[in-house]
């Protein structure tokens, strides 16, 4: 019998990424996975864009996840002799003049000023439709996730540390009968499932609103690849003139399942965007782990004092999976407190009181 300190449950980036932090702060750690049968994290473009949504507002704790995150991925290149992190400057593409004003306002407030670049744009003027500004936003890029996925699962694989497993949880089992059947034993298990925390009645409490999303790779050779163009949606250079471009939301059909109908909607907004020709290669889809509350899920189960979660990631994977397995990491091993706005005590329901 094998004894490992934690069992990460899921391989995606947040279990991969905490496995990680978990490993520097010196435990050993045993990561199962299903083969990746639902991973978002496979699908996800690994986009960084500090600047949010239609309010123009700087994300979520960005001062400290995007330098964190930019670090983070920088050490595992290095660690890893590969690349995963592109840094790169997004530019958002303004066509109409409510939002070039809304934009002027909140440029020059601090927090997001921090984040805008006066360096000029160029090369972009035939390519995209007509616009009145392309507005430079730095400190972001994109991640491959996929790429950091693999390499992880190849190397822990070929060390034993990963186990090709579906863990199905019955939420009357005690942590100890949950762990009888296997051939190894671990004092903690750190739930990181991802969206298919919807079949596990265990956590069944936490107030998910996963949301479907649908992305496209498509070739671009007009397309300049030293930035990434956002207008509503967002092309990313991967190489070989090709781009992700994404992506839709959906609340309705919870499946990877690629539909016609998110294919025509990204076409019609591609369209909007670009002026030259393009060519659809492939089409993905995947589920985002969001919380209702738009915050990570991290701390105890309320009955099980050994069982724990790394989830609610939504569509910011990339950004917060460094930061916050260090904060569940230092939590776990050092008894560091977890920040409020992520640590599940809020949502214990009233049955485990
Ligand atoms: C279309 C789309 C575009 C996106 N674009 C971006 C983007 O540009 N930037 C960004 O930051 N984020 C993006 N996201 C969101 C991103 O994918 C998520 O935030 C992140 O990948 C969630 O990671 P995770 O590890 O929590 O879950 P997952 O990546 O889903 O990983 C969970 C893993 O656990 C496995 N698993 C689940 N249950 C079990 C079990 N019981 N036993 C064994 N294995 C199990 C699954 O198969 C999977 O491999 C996008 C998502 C979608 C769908």
């Amino acid at each position: 019998m094998r004894h490992f300190d934690y069992w990460v449950i899921g391989q995606g980036i947040a279990g991969t990424s905490l496995t990680l932090s978990l490993q520097r702060l010196g435990k050993s750690v045993i990561v199962s996975d299903n083969n990746h049968l639902e991973s978002s994290s496979l699908v996800a473009a690994g986009l960084m864009h500090p600047i949010t949504g239609r309010r123009i507002v700087k994300s979520w704790m960005a001062e400290e996840l995007f330098p964190f995150a930019a670090d983070f991925y920088s050490e595992l290149e290095k660690e890893c002799n590969k690349k995963f992190f592109h840094p790169m400057d997004s530019l958002e593409m303004i066509t109409d003049a409510k939002t070039l004003n809304d934009w002027n306002g909140r440029m020059s407030e601090a927090s997001v000023e921090a984040f805008i670049s006066n360096e000029s744009v160029k090369g972009y003027e035939k390519i995209l439709q007509q616009h009145l500004r392309l507005i430079r936003v730095k400190q972001g890029g994109w991640v491959d996730l996929a790429k950091l996925i693999k390499h992880f699962s190849d190397l822990w694989k070929s060390n034993q540390t990963l186990i090709n497993l579906s863990a199905k949880i019955n939420s009357k089992e005690s942590a100890q009968e949950f762990q009888k059947d296997h051939d190894f034993i671990a004092e903690r298990i750190v739930f990181c499932e991802g969206s298919s925390i919807r079949f596990n009645p265990a956590w069944n409490w936490l107030p998910f609103d996963l949301a479907k999303g649908e992305i496209l790779t498509v070739k671009i050779p007009a397309l300049p690849n030293d930035a990434i163009v956002v207008h509503g949606i967002f092309f990313i250079p991967i190489g070989d003139s090709c781009f992700k471009v994404g992506s839709t939301y959906s609340w309705v059909q919870l499946d990877t399942n690629t539909t016609q109908e998110a294919k025509t909607e990204l076409i019609e907004k591609i369209s909007k965007t670009l002026d030259v020709d393009f060519e659809i290669i492939h089409q993905q889809a995947g589920i985002r782990p969001v919380g209702k509350e738009r915050r990570p899920f991290l701390g105890v189960h309320p009955m099980h004092e050994n069982w724990y979660i790394f989830n609610g990631l939504g569509s910011k994977g990339s950004t917060l999976a460094p930061y916050f397995s260090r904060h569940l990491a230092e939590h776990l091993v050092m008894n560091h407190p977890l920040l409020p706005e992520v640590n599940i005590e809020r949502y214990y329901p009233k049955r485990y009181n």
